[in-house]
């Protein structure tokens, strides 16, 4: 097996479908760098919305915001607890996952520019390979050629479910209905926007976790890992 030639695993799916979960457990077991696409997206959010470019009903002022773009500083740290997001240098990681972010972020990345961005930044954290990233069109435009490429998804009931109760074990104010909207609107936006649509690659595999352990889904995901570096030619 040429277990040491790194490779590129594209995860992408739905909004809390436990990819991000899986896509680190991978990461930390193989010893790939890990990447969550949507933190970028998240940071900046928060970005936006502390510079007064989101409305209370979720208009953002794309022009002050792509205009902004210069000033943004994305970047990753590794924590004892796990890989924190800084916006210009700022640990921004629990701010970033709060649901008045997540009621905004899918208006933000709408916007090309911002697209084209992040989208560029990502493909600057691969080009040597051996990483793991995770998002909504890492398999269809950040790194089409990636070798290996996973689509998750669970009902919309199951994901929120889960993302309530990890809020509430965060100790962060969460109802299980608030939680449901924001879930099935942000798939909403995300499947219908036009640039780089969430939409599964040709070449992705498939999997439904709805049915599954943690434990279940991270075997299934190795196992898929090993397929995919014995496929190699
Ligand atoms: O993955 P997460 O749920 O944190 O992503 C937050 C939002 O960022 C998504 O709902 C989506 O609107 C956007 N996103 C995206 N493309 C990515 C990653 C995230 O549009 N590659």
């Amino acid at each position: 097996m040429n277990n040491n030639i790194p490779i590129t695993i594209a995860i992408d799916g739905y909004s809390s479908s436990g990819k991000s979960s899986m896509a680190k457990a991978l990461a930390k077991k193989i010893g790939y760098r890990y990447i969550d696409s949507g933190a970028m997206y998240r940071a900046v959010t928060l970005y936006a919305m502390r510079n007064n470019m989101v409305t209370l009903d979720h208009v953002v002022d794309c022009e002050a915001l792509i205009a902004s773009l210069p000033n943004i500083k994305i970047d990753f740290k590794v924590c004892d607890d796990g890989q924190h997001t800084l916006l210009n240098g700022e640990d921004v990681e629990c701010e970033i996952r709060q649901l008045d972010v997540s009621n905004n972020v899918s208006q933000v990345a709408v916007i090309p520019a911002i697209r084209h961005a992040l989208v560029a930044m990502q493909q600057a954290f691969g080009t040597e390979k051996g990483i793991v990233m995770d998002g909504r069109d890492i398999g269809t435009t950040v790194f089409p050629n990636a070798e290996l490429k996973i689509f998750v998804n669970a009902s919309a009931e199951t994901r929120a479910m889960r993302r309530h109760k990890e809020l509430i074990e965060k100790g962060q104010p969460s109802t299980y209905e608030d939680v449901l909207t924001n879930v099935v609107t942000r798939d909403h936006i995300d499947e219908t926007r036009e640039e780089s649509p969430l939409r599964k690659a040709d070449d992705a595999i498939l999997l439904d976790n709805s049915n599954m352990t943690i434990d279940e889904q991270d075997a299934w995901l190795i196992n898929k890992y090993h397929e995919a570096i014995a496929n190699l030619k």
